[in-house]
């Protein structure tokens, strides 16, 4: 049989290990630290936290609650963990940073069949079984191996994200739908501003509070790809004349182009969500929030994912991967955490979690199939593995990419009903596709 090698001891791969291993596999685990750290990671730890010490919401009428929870079903080790080594933080689950990577450093080093390996992965490792998780400051050779694999324009470095909006809070009596010269089907939402409303949105751009580069980060952006904060410090109409130029839109409500736009393109097939277009922004959460929320028809927007600019690594995993995480290409090769282009910790460790699962059934030669789009497991799969087009960006959990609910459920019950269908198609799911570790 193939050796199982697992590559990064982050959030993604100790959970992999956890998953593969309880089940009495044999596999290797390799982390680069100590000897060669990201410019991120400080502990000489596995499965550090690199920033805040929040895995959000613990509330599982809320999608990152949910995910937490289905995690927990499946026993997590990462979950568990956070769960051991909590501390007080209202409907949030936040931990002790050093008790929680200590706690699952400890487990695995006592981890029968799992030797841990403490050196850089230069190459993909050929003759095994190889779960790739080195996440988002991948390091430069491995980075550079990826890259001659998947090709040069399917691996990412840089993540420069625009807003999603729940589609259902748009106020769609002050947007109009059309495309710039009456071109396609309508396909945009168009947000429009007078001259003294864009003045004001210009001004509050302006002064909202942004989150400065990290030391590593450098700020020289692409052109094509600016902050809309950097565009509005360039000059009264560099927006205008930028993401939100009205030229080719006409408000039926006027009949006139108006003085600028937002537009909003629809994000998923479902039609559930809708990307702000143009919007990259390092304007704080609350900032965007608060800004944006000034914009005609996003009144009472709700951001299911916000604007942020930072280093990543990611693959174009819609073309690259199978809905089980495997390389198409070379199914021996699985990929997992945030190289996926999922984002954030419990999402990176999800992801970890499917891939020890999917390649424990490779190697018992048992079937096995994705978890459904109904829980959250399956909808961040959904997200990593749907077609969708060269646009794909990194994403939060959140319950625009599940499978929507059906028509007549109250906002307010929402969350407990993804909730109750999620739990019981995990269950149905675990039984055909899972089965059951050894005491
Ligand atoms: C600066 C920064 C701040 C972030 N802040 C947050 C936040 O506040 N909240 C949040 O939810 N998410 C945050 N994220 C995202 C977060 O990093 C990921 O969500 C999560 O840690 C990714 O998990 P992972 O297992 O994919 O990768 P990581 O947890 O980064 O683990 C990858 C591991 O691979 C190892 N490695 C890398 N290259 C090699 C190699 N060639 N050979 C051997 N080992 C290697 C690394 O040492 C590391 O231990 C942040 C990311 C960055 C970069």
């Amino acid at each position: 049989m193939k050796p199982i090698i697992i590559v990064g001891g982050g959030l993604a791969g100790c959970e992999a290990a956890w998953q593969l291993t309880r089940r009495g596999n044999e596999a290797t685990l390799v982390d680069m630290k100590p000897d060669k750290r990201s410019p991120a990671h400080r502990s000489p730890r596995l499965a550090e936290l690199v920033c805040s010490n929040s895995l959000r919401s613990n509330d599982p009428a809320s999608a990152a609650g949910l995910l937490k929870e289905e995690m927990r079903r499946l026993d997590s080790l990462v979950i568990a963990s956070a769960d051991a080594t909590a501390v007080p933080s209202g409907k949030a689950l936040a931990v002790d940073r050093v008790l929680f990577s200590e706690r699952i450093e400890r487990v695995l080093l006592g981890q029968r069949g799992l030797r841990i390996v403490r050196e850089e992965c230069r190459e993909i490792p050929g003759g095994a079984h190889v779960i790739l998780a080195t996440g988002p400051l991948t390091s430069a050779p491995l980075a550079a191996a990826i890259a001659d694999l998947v090709g040069q324009q399917s691996l990412y470095f840089y993540d420069a994200i625009a807003p999603i909006v729940d589609a259902s809070t748009i106020d769609r009596t002050k947007v109009f739908r059309a495309s710039r010269y009456d071109a396609g089907e309508g396909d945009y939402l168009n947000c429009p501003l007078d001259e003294e409303q864009y003045r004001s949105f210009r001004l509050a751009v302006l002064g909202g509070r942004d989150i400065p580069a990290r030391a590593f980060e450098d700020e020289r952006y692409f052109e094509g790809c600016l902050p809309v904060e950097v565009l509005a410090r360039r000059g009264e109409d560099t927006l205008r004349f930028g993401p939100m130029k009205p030229v080719g839109l006409v408000d039926p409500c006027t009949g006139r182009e108006p003085y600028a736009v937002v537009q909003l393109r629809q994000e998923n097939r479902e039609g559930t969500l809708f990307n702000m277009v143009g919007f990259q922004t390092r304007l704080a959460r609350p900032e965007q929030e608060r800004i944006f929320r000034t914009i005609p028809g996003l009144g009472k927007a709700e951001f299911l994912r916000f604007g942020s600019i930072h280093r990543n690594t990611y693959i174009h995993a819609p073309t690259l991967l199978t809905d089980t995480l495997q390389l198409r290409a070379n199914p021996d090769l699985i990929f997992a955490g945030q190289i996926t282009g999922v984002e954030g910790y419990v999402e990176s460790a999800a992801t970890g979690l499917l891939a020890g699962l999917f390649l424990d059934r490779i190697r018992r030669g048992l079937p096995f199939s994705p978890p459904p789009r109904t829980t959250a497991l399956g909808a961040l799969l959904g997200h990593v593995s749907s077609p969708g087009g060269k646009g794909y960006q990194p994403m939060n959990i959140n319950f625009g990419i599940f499978e929507p609910l059906g028509p007549g459920v109250r906002k307010r019950d929402r969350g407990e009903r993804y909730r109750q269908r999620s739990l019981a198609a995990l269950e149905e799911w675990k039984c055909r596709s899972v089965g059951t570790p050894p005491p």
